[in-house]
């Protein structure tokens, strides 16, 4: 407890901590290097919160229940990241003398391989006592041929903590770092849970030591240039305000397609209408979603050695309309890309493989990249978090 007097939001967590009135809970966010702490999120910036999403929902004609929708989920992660930046009381990350950042904003450093820790985190300070999780068993009644494709349909209804939905990878980052020198200073962030401890030089480090080491993606190069050419993309994560900002980019341009095909309108056209043509744009732009990720492309001569690079969001994102607007040219570089953004996250979340007590099958879990590790049956945090919060304020 901090000796002298309080204010803002540390005086409510202090007064909420102690009265018994509404909670903090700290996490470590293994991606970034930092542990935060959370405070409990006032209904009224739920109420806000879902009112920004159902006008976004409005205005661009999206649709909650299908979150696969690239565009959507880069807009709703905006505004929830926005509430919960005020709820974070306490962090280990001193910001203070970041010459560079007069703003200071946290999300500048913080990876967006831990967006999903902070909704759990951001879960489990909303449900102290555990929150309702219901999960429909898909299993086949039989396995024969007579059972038609009938499903078992039972659904398990289970209070989840949601610390326990979240795996860290501990073991796999102690064993990042070249060196001594570079594992200890892992630990060292690892262990640092005093307010203010670590500053961005630290962040910085951190994150350098723990980035992926197979970065590159192979694009694909003609037969005739095969000799002559080698392309690749370089992967790289970006923090959370650097993906939000590729999505408000992403977002623009496909509102400017949409407003082209409504140039030669001769009549005012119905907002089903518009936003058919929106989703039609949209899902042509399957590829918005690997935006944030593309840090250049890079086209290497193999006669010469010459090295040419694609580094500005412009060029990229047309590179990626042109060449990626087919789906089945896009599935084999987006595969590559999630391969690389999987191996790179330190944590996951999802729930354990359990037996159904109505088929008494196995609800099992996907084969993961490490066999050692825990297997999971994944779970995606932001839609966890969109229904907990329609929830609470139902
Ligand atoms: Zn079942």
């Amino acid at each position: 407890m901090p000796n002298g007097s309080v204010s803002g939001q540390s005086a409510l967590s202090l007064f909420g901590m102690v009265s018994g009135t509404g909670g903090t809970t700290t996490h470590l966010l293994p991606n970034t290097g930092i542990y935060i702490t959370m405070s409990d999120i006032k209904d009224a910036a739920l109420v806000a919160a879902q009112a920004a999403i159902d006008e976004t929902v409005i205005r661009y004609g999206l649709d909650t229940l299908t979150l696969g929708f690239s565009i959507q989920r880069f807009m709703f992660h905006k505004i929830f990241m926005r509430m919960l930046r005020n709820n974070i009381s306490a962090t280990t990350f001193n910001l203070t003398g970041a010459v560079d950042e007069p703003d200071a904003d946290i999300f500048n450093y913080i990876s967006i391989l831990d967006i999903d820790n902070i909704y759990m985190l951001a879960l489990s300070v909303m449900h102290p006592s555990g929150m309702e999780y219901s999960r429909l068993c898909v299993n086949a009644l039989q396995t024969n041929a007579e059972s038609n494709g009938l499903k078992c349909n039972n659904i398990i209804s289970v209070l989840m903590n949601p610390n326990n939905m979240v795996v860290k990878h501990i073991d796999r980052i102690l064993k990042l770092g070249k060196d001594d020198d570079e594992k200890n200073f892992v630990l060292k962030m690892l262990s640092t849970r005093q307010k203010n401890a670590v500053n961005i030089d630290d962040v910085k480090r951190y994150q350098s030591i723990i980035k992926q080491k197979e970065n590159r993606v192979q694009l694909p190069v003609s037969d005739e240039n095969k000799e002559l050419y080698d392309m690749y993309a370089v992967i790289d994560i970006p923090s959370i305000n650097k993906y939000i900002a590729a999505g408000d980019y992403a977002l623009a341009a496909l509102t400017d397609a949409v407003d082209a095909l409504f140039t030669h309108d001769s009549e005012p056209v119905t907002l089903t209408v518009k936003s058919n043509r929106i989703k039609n744009v949209a899902d042509t732009a399957v590829m918005s979603r690997y935006l944030p990720y593309i840090q250049k492309i890079v086209i290497q001569s193999l006669s010469d050695d010459t090295v040419t690079t694609i580094e500005d969001i412009d060029s990229i994102w047309q590179v990626l309309q042109q060449q990626y607007g087919d789906k089945s040219l896009a599935s084999e570089f987006t595969i590559k890309v999630d391969k690389v953004l999987q191996q790179s996250s330190l944590t996951d979340i999802g729930i354990r493989p359990y037996v159904c007590p109505a088929c008494n099958k196995l609800n099992d879990a996907p084969d993961g990249e490490n066999e050692t590790e825990i297997k999971l049956i994944p779970l995606d945090a932001l839609n966890l978090f969109l229904e907990a919060c329609a929830r609470r304020i139902a």
